[in-house]
């Protein structure tokens, strides 16, 4: 843990902590990845074309953040940008086919869905934090808690597609400081990106815990609070394992 605040001995006032997703609790591209392989499969399967054989997973990764860029502020449905991938896909490979799009979205969604699996620190750190913070949920993406065991942990939940508006918009923050009935400055944040959690939390004046669990470099000039590699350091920043010890 790399504790950057210079002002150490004055405590946080901190009552609430925003947990981003993807990457902070649940590896999302590894899961995106192995759904599209499965779905990539299936389309070679139906489509035995040379152009479909050509396909890779990252190509469809690039069809569809181009597509998003192109629908951005206009799509907000997550779901439905990645349907219309689908669609794209199969004009990519010479064979439009929006049957099998929805098909090939169904597979897709039942991986993506149900094969997603939380990051080994999540559920004790949680355990750890629940009894003294209000904890809770704020992603640009949408894995909703119930499809990946964390049903009922959250005492708030904010996703950009349903708010229409993004990390690192000052706005999500203050909708997210709303629902969880504090004011920003007692909202810790913790997420994986420097620009849309870290960047975002501070412009709007929440303190910040950047989840730097590869331990990259940081080349930009945006500079979290406190830095860790795991979500199980975030106990101690808060003071509740000094307090165990002292206990003991
Ligand atoms: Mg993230």
């Amino acid at each position: 843990m790399r504790a950057q605040r210079g002002d150490m001995e004055k405590p946080l006032q901190i009552s609430v902590i925003s947990f981003d997703g993807d990457m902070t609790l649940w590896d999302f591209l590894q899961v995106m990845r192995y759904s599209l392989k499965q779905t990539l499969t299936e389309l070679q399967r139906q489509v035995p074309t040379q152009r479909a054989l050509e396909l890779t997973v990252e190509k469809m990764v690039a069809i569809r953040d181009q597509l998003a860029e192109e629908v951005k502020g206009e799509v907000w449905s997550l779901l439905e940008i990645r349907r219309r991938a689908f669609e794209r896909t199969l004009e990519h490979v010479g064979h439009p086919d929006t049957d099998l799009a929805a098909h090939l979205d169904a597979i897709y969604r039942k991986h993506r869905f149900e094969d997603i699996e939380l990051y080994p620190d999540v559920i004790p750190t949680f355990d750890a934090l629940a009894p003294h913070f209000k904890l809770g949920l704020l992603s640009n993406g949408n894995t909703y808690p119930e499809r990946c065991g964390l049903d009922g942990r959250f005492a708030f939940v904010v996703f950009s597609q349903d708010v229409q508006v993004e990390k690192p918009d000052p706005k999500i923050f203050q909708i997210t400081a709303e629902r969880a009935g504090c004011e920003l400055s007692q909202m810790l944040h913790v997420g994986d990106s420097l620009r849309n959690d870290v960047m975002g939390a501070k412009n709007v004046g929440a303190p910040t815990v950047w989840l730097n669990r590869e331990a990259v470099p940081n080349d930009t000039d945006i500079q979290p609070d406190y830095e860790v590699s795991s979500l199980t350091e975030i106990p101690e920043i808060l003071g509740l394992r000094r307090k165990n010890k002292t206990c003991q």
